[in-house]
């Protein structure tokens, strides 16, 4: 049985889809500026449930948005649009700081190897159906307008909440003084009345102006998905503001409940507190590669904690990753050329084990060590099928050259032989000692200025 946390009913739930395919909304980047190791945890989560989710037999059809307008400063309705922010800050035009920093997640993503949603939808790219599903909003009476745009009444919603906002906190909202004109603190923009200075602008039938954050997650759900979605995931900062909004704006519009799973992923810490750009503590992807370590290094890294969990992230605890990944790809390969028999029932056993642990909420530190004891058995062709089954989960990289290959000796002194014959153009006797490597399994790539040896 294959059993999430739903941050909703706050308790671990039998996972069944509504239809034969799983629907899937996951919250994307704002693509504002570098994403930090601690966004990118996010959709290693996202991955996490895709893939174990494959591994179930489901199929997927998921979503993923990309912010590139209307994400202010602040997530409750004030400050500036972060493109705008970060436009000003490189003297570029929004567009082209999406562009940008699109594509830098993208490559990060890639280098994660990340399984990414069938869909990747910029919210620019849907203003038009923005404009639609504000306009129903405001026709079925959830919504109003005033002198700076078009805001959701959460008074006309009755499930407003759900996720634990406390309604009348000043958390909740903009501070009232802000903004006399809203109805409620918490009320909040689905349309902005464009000033001058907002590159991004488009002509609605309130003007011109952009769309808020909130709404593009719901709009292009509701494109993509369409009225009932299975799971929704992001991380747990966007649980008291941008999902409860968009579940007023999605539910309303709908009359009926429409994300079944809400998931939320815990924060990564950075020396146990918060990772903040005043701390100078925020790491990249690449400020990782530049200090030795891989991208499949953080990878292996995430799965030593549960998502639910804060996780710290240290050089050191990432040098134990680093080490334990070495090691147990080292051991894999050992098991590829082990030629022991593993019974059947034992290797069903293990096999139940790294089931039961990734059903249970993605347990994925019991799902690691269930390999790790697999991997002590005899060493067996068995035991690396196995865990070559379960790298369909772990999606680990088995070709990586930073393995290390043990080549035996009698091999490496053939090469070696068959470089000298082929320097001195003894070309018959190089083949010859090429096809003693081939019948070992081997083979021989030459390059400009030497060979490397290969396995088969
Ligand atoms: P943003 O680009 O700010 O919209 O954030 C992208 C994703 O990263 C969101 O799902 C956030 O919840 C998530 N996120 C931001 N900071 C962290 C962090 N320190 N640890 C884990 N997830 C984070
Ligand atoms: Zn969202």
């Amino acid at each position: 049985m294959l059993r999430f946390y739903n941050s909703l009913t706050r308790k671990k739930e039998e996972f069944v889809p509504r239809d034969e395919v799983v629907k899937m909304y996951s919250c994307g980047p704002t693509v504002y500026s570098y994403p930090h190791i601690g966004n990118m945890r996010a959709y290693l989560f996202m991955d996490n449930i895709r893939r174990v989710l494959k591994y179930n037999g489901f199929k997927i059809d998921g979503v993923m948005n990309i912010t590139d307008v209307g994400h202010l400063t602040s997530d409750a309705d004030e400050g500036e649009d972060k493109m705008l922010v970060a436009s000003q800050r490189e003297n570029k035009s929004p567009w082209e700081i999406a562009k940008f920093y699109t594509q830098i997640f993208m490559d990060n993503t890639k280098k994660l190897n990340i399984d990414l949603p069938e869909h990747i939808c910029p919210a620019t790219s849907v203003i038009e159906e923005i404009i639609d599903f504000v306009s129903k909003l405001l026709e079925k009476g959830y919504a109003y307008q005033t002198s700076k745009g078009i805001y959701f009444d959460i008074s006309k919603f009755a499930g407003y909440g759900q996720l634990g906002m406390d309604v009348n906190s000043k958390k909740a909202g903009a501070r009232i003084e802000v903004d006399s004109e809203k109805r409620h603190p918490a009320d909040f923009a689905l349309w902005i009345n464009a000033p001058k200075e907002h590159i991004m602008q488009w002509n609605s039938p309130w003007g011109m102006g952009y769309p808020g954050w909130h709404i593009e997650c719901s709009a292009i759900g509701k494109k993509y998905l369409g009225e009932y979605i299975d799971i929704h995931t992001g991380g747990v900062d966007h649980k008291t503001i941008h999902h409860e909004n968009e579940i007023a704006q999605s539910d309303c519009l709908e009359g009926h409940k429409v994300v079944h799973f809400w998931m939320h992923l815990e924060f990564l810490q950075i020396d146990g507190g918060k990772m903040s750009k005043s701390l100078n503590n925020i790491f990249t992807l690449d400020d990782l590669e530049k200090n030795g370590f891989s991208p499949e290094d953080f990878r292996y890294f995430y799965f030593n904690a549960h998502y639910s969990k804060q996780q710290n992230f240290t050089y050191d605890s990432l040098m134990s990753a680093k080490n334990s990944l070495k090691n147990f790809k080292n051991s894999v390969l050992e098991h590829k050329e082990g030629n022991e028999k593993i019974d059947f029932s034992i290797l069903n056993k293990y096999e139940q084990d790294f089931l039961n642990a990734i059903n249970d909420d993605l347990n994925m530190p019991v799902a690691l060590a269930v390999c790790q004891k697999l991997l002590k058995e005899k060493k067996s062709k068995d035991v690396y099928n196995l865990i070559m089954k379960f790298n369909k989960v772990l999606g680990l990289n088995f070709e990586d050259n930073g393995v290390t290959i043990i080549i035996p000796d009698d091999v490496k002194i053939l090469a070696k032989e068959r470089w000298m014959a082929k320097q001195a153009k003894d070309y018959s006797k190089a083949d010859e000692l090429r096809n003693k490597i081939l019948a070992q399994g081997y083979n021989i790539k030459d390059s400009k200025d030497g060979y490397e040896i290969i396995k088969n």
